[in-house]
């Protein structure tokens, strides 16, 4: 598939909601960069920010800007890119139309925090691919091993009951601003489109709503 128009997406949406996951079938399918803040931040090696994740905490705006910044730099966004797991504050929104950083499609995945609650705890990662199971709705071929390397998985530090209930409630807090944010933006005019997504829909349902979604306007 060769799509010649700019796709610039942003996946918002509470932790475990299927940001990742729809972020990394449309990454493959429209050939643009997936830009997970997340991942970003696990690379770094700095003893502040892996705790902070490790406890479920926001990093600093200031940081997480210049990272995402920086990242989009890169030539591998000329033609688009997906931004997953940012904008998590106001300011973050802000900062990328302070910044003159365009966005066209705002996807927003619900899912009750009870069902999200049971995803991550079943979540297993392949640290050093990203590769994502659960140990229920999507196991690996063998118990507890990447089903490409055979190596172990582990249980991210921050997907457990205490700390996901804390992110929940700091996204709690977030969200309800972020949202009207982008739906003022749409009525300005300065984004194309902003849709709510039910995340209890299969991963194909999803993927198929929101390809209809960027089809219609490109
Ligand atoms: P994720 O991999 O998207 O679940 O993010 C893991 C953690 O990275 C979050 O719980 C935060 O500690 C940090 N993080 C990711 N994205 C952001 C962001 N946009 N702003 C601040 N912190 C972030």
């Amino acid at each position: 598939m060769n799509i010649s128009r700019n796709i610039r997406i942003i996946f918002i949406g509470a932790p475990g909601a299927g940001k990742g996951t729809q972020s990394d079938l449309l990454a493959r399918r429209y050939k643009i960069p997936k830009i997970s803040v997340g991942e970003l931040l696990r690379k770094l090696v700095n003893n502040n920010i892996s705790n902070n994740i490790n406890l479920g905490d926001l990093i600093s705006d200031s940081i997480v800007c210049n990272i995402v910044k920086m990242r989009l730099c890169k030539n591998d966004c000329n033609n688009g890119f997906i931004l997953d797991g940012f904008p998590r504050s106001i300011n973050q929104a802000q900062y990328l139309t302070i910044n003159n950083i365009k966005i066209n499609f705002v996807f927003n995945i619900k899912l009750s925090y009870k069902i999200i609650i049971k995803r991550l705890l079943g979540r297993r990662i392949h640290k050093s691919s990203g590769r994502v199971y659960h140990i229920k709705y999507n196991p690996p071929q063998v118990d507890g091993l990447d089903n490409v390397t055979g190596e172990q998985l582990i249980s991210r530090k921050d997907d457990n009951i205490d700390i996901i209930k804390h992110r929940l409630k700091i996204h709690n807090e977030q969200i309800t601003n972020i949202i009207s944010y982008y739906k003022q933006e749409v009525k300005l005019g300065n984004i194309t489109s902003y849709t709510e997504i039910d995340g209890n829909k299969s991963i194909n349902l999803i993927l198929t709503e929101i390809i209809n979604k960027i089809n219609y306007f490109i």
